[in-house]
């Protein structure tokens, strides 16, 4: 069984098939799929944990489990009430993680300061609730500069808790790969992974432990290579973890049972999810 760590279930794209798309992702062989809750900013923050409610134990479905967060381009909304709506969030036993949350450098948006303070608030939420939390980190081109000022935040407002957390779409090097595990993270690999220019990236996964990884979609974004273009979904996610089972010399059944142990350690759940 394999499980998709970061798939955003409650996009408009899936409107006209989200039932038949999560039945293909079972039949795929992915037992469980973490619906990522930002919505298009904090409004919408819930509908990841709506889509949960809608299918879980419902025949052939995948489990469902739900985050919830500000996105970091949506941290010019995170006001009283959005962090209060957060904190009532989290207090769902579905909702296993906060996320995904983070700083993005690359695209124009929210000041960096204000990114800054909007993870901080949620760090501090995310601890009194005891989840781990969803890393969204993207630098400017060939820079470290969010990289270098999130772990500064990690340092000083997350390590502590020992809750760890999940680096979602790792694009970084192996410099920010080791210093997330030293923090206690997991790091996630997308379909971007599978991409011709990612020599650097798979370099980098090949060079991980096999219980410091997991494997996401990011659907509807990022379809693998073989995909490209497309809309993409979780029962997609093998792919990635077939191209990191090849980067570490291990087999496919190998990197879907390290996965779920690693993903069921962290979110401390039933070792059966999924089953
Ligand atoms: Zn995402």
């Amino acid at each position: 069984m394999l499980i998709d760590s970061h798939a955003h279930l409650d996009s408009e794209r899936y409107a006209d098939d989200r039932g038949a798309m999560l039945l293909r992702a079972k039949d795929a062989g992915v037992g469980a799929v973490l619906a990522i809750g930002i919505g298009e900013g904090p409004a919408e923050m819930h509908h990841a944990l709506d889509i949960c409610r809608q299918f879980n134990g419902k025949p052939g479905m995948p489990k469902l489990y739900a985050s919830a967060g500000i996105y970091p381009h949506n941290t010019t909304e995170a006001d009283e009430a959005a962090l209060a709506k957060l904190d009532g969030l989290l207090a769902e036993p579905d909702v296993i993680a906060c996320g995904e949350i983070g700083l993005d450098y690359y695209h124009e948006g929210a000041a960096h300061p204000v990114q800054r303070e909007g993870l901080i608030c949620q760090l501090k939420i995310a601890a009194a609730r005891k989840r781990p939390i969803l890393i969204h980190c993207r630098p400017k081109d060939g820079a470290t500069d969010a990289w270098d000022d999130l772990f500064e935040v990690l340092e000083e407002h997350w390590k502590a808790t020992g809750l760890g957390g999940v680096m979602h779409c790792f694009g970084g090097g192996w410099k920010q790969a080791k210093r997330s595990l030293d923090l206690g993270f997991l790091v996630s690999f997308a379909g971007n992974l599978t991409y011709p220019k990612a020599e650097p990236l798979r370099e980098v996964a090949g060079r991980m432990p096999l219980d410091g990884v997991l494997v996401e979609t990011d659907a509807p974004w990022l379809a693998p290579a073989a995909l490209r273009g497309k809309r993409n979904e979780p029962a997609w996610v093998t792919q990635t973890a077939q191209t990191l089972a090849e980067q570490l010399g291990v087999g496919a059944d190998e990197i879907a049972s390290a996965t779920t142990k690693n993903f069921t350690r962290l979110f401390r759940l039933q070792p059966d999810v999924g089953n």
